[in-house]
């Protein structure tokens, strides 16, 4: 058992998701220890051994925290030091738990350090590994030009159809399995938040830059709904400066010849098709009515349709899962060949029924998962993909990563402009969370869309109000 004494101001939950990294809730206690100024030791007691840690001892190149996240940086550097000692384990990710690490890099890039300095500072005050520190760089090289500014006027568009013909065992999305009429009335309130945002970005003078369609999946759509869907999405929004738009088709069995022809149709070139696995067995455990053939199929006639662009999602780390199940995956994806693939870390959250029946499952499958990840990177290199986004979530097993590699010119702009948060970002649908960005003072509000499809179908002239307030109102308001 180890019991971490530390100031109460500082103590909670950054320090402890660290702590659990390196032993299983239930072998450690947090006792909190009064006040602790910049003078003052932590301590950490080890099996009855009690280390005292002096903080000044954890200050970046001795230089004393100028503010209170500085000096939390310090006590997680000192934790992270004393528990990868004790149990003789390094984090890649070091003490960083933020979701958005190439902002880091790209702002210390932008300040005007090389490549060689932000490497090294990553390495020092963070603790990352050099093979993490080598990604992000890799990363912020490959979006670079993608990321910067066009014109403060445009704007990313989502879109979410919050149905699927299942609900998968990991799944946290907003995500249901259609009553019988709840597409069309979700579709209607849909069209009332079109019509009102779309007229209100044209007199604000905002442009579309990007547009995803996500979910859920939007193929769950029948092909004359997501037809009719496709034409007011075209018919209202001014699209003459859009450079991407994107239909995540997600789940293979909802793929069809008529859905893809009525994606092309509306000239859409870019679509995701998600297989997580082609492992029948884990398709089966993870709650997906398909197979891996089905996979293939629809992955065959995309390009017979004319998508020129198809992302694929793997997992790594999903249920039953071995690292040979997981190199099998990716073997059978690069077959395919599809110019993107992201490869996410599954991220086992609360909302999940995985969740529920096994709370140990983060914990206990980090080393595995680490090889799986360590495995994609390596052999999608070789096969010519480059990562070109990243990010992380809580939850996250092994407290690892979510990569997106394409192959050169087929990044997907709105993801890259989702990560790297210097662009008001509109979300419509159940669950959207629409970002409005303010350059003078490099920040962001929010206002959240109700998840519940029900709730938001019966309160959509309060959903289209709060957008509003949010993102069209001269005198803005703060989060609602
Ligand atoms: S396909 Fe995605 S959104 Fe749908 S249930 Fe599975 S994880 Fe959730």
């Amino acid at each position: 058992m180890y019991n971490v004494r530390i100031c109460s101001s500082i103590s909670g939950y950054e320090t402890e998701e660290l702590i659990k990294m390196f032993v299983p809730k239930g072998n450690y206690e947090i006792t909190e220890d009064g006040a602790l100024d910049n003078n003052q030791s932590f301590s950490v007691v080890f099996e009855n051994e009690r280390i005292s840690l002096p903080i000044e001892s954890f200050y970046y190149r001795g230089r004393k925290p100028e503010n209170i996240k500085e000096l939390k940086n310090a006590i997680k550097r000192g934790i992270y030091d004393a528990f990868g000692k004790s149990c003789g384990k390094e984090l890649p990710w070091g003490i960083l738990t933020g979701v958005k690490p190439v902002k880091i890099v790209r702002e210390l890039y932008e300040k005007g350090n090389s490549y060689d300095e932000i490497s090294l500072y990553m390495k020092e005050y963070y603790r990352l590994s050099d093979e993490k520190t080598e990604l992000l760089i890799t990363t912020l090289k490959n979006q670079y030009l993608q990321s910067c500014v066009r014109s403060e006027n445009n704007v990313g568009v989502y879109l979410g159809i919050p149905f699927c013909p299942t609900r998968c065992v990991y799944c946290s999305f907003t995500s249901n399995v259609a009553k019988p009429g709840a597409i069309e009335a979700y579709l209607e309130a849909l069209y009332k938040e079109i019509e009102a945002v779309s007229s209100s970005m044209r007199e604000a003078g905002m442009f579309t830059e990007s547009f995803y369609i996500g979910g859920g999946t939007p193929t769950s759509l029948s092909a004359g709904q997501l037809d009719e869907l496709l034409d007011r999405i075209f018919t209202n929004f001014d699209l003459s400066r859009c450079e991407e738009f994107t239909v995540e088709a997600g789940r293979p069995d909802t793929i069809t010849p008529e859905k893809l022809a009525v994606i092309r149709r509306h000239g859409i070139r870019r679509i995701s098709i998600n297989p997580q696995s082609m492992n029948a067995k884990t398709l089966e455990i993870i709650g997906r009515l398909h197979s891996p053939e089905q996979i293939i199929e629809a992955y065959r006639m995309a390009g017979e349709a004319g998508i020129e662009i198809i992302n694929m999602d793997l997992i790594a780390g999903l249920p039953g899962e071995t690292p040979e199940d997981f190199r099998n995956t990716l073997a059978a994806v690069l077959d395919m060949a599809p110019e993107n693939i992201t490869v996410h870390t599954l991220a086992v959250k609360r909302a999940s029924r995985l969740r529920e029946d096994d709370e140990e499952y983060n914990y206990r499958e980090t080393m595995k998962l680490a090889e799986m990840v360590e495995y994609s990177g390596k052999v999608l290199k070789e096969r010519g993909y480059e990562p070109y986004y990243l990010y992380r979530q809580k939850y996250m097993v092994g407290n690892l990563e979510n990569i997106g590699y394409c192959r050169k010119g087929t990044e997907c702009l709105y993801n890259i402009k989702t990560m790297d948060e210097r662009q008001t970002m509109i979300a419509l649908g159940a669950g959207g969370i629409s970002k409005r960005y303010y350059p003078e003072e490099n920040r962001i509000e929010r206002a959240a869309n109700v998840s519940n499809y029900e709730i938001y179908i019966e309160r959509i002239d309060e959903m289209i109000q709060r957008k509003n307030q949010l993102l069209f109102a001269k005198h803005p308001q703060k989060d609602i």
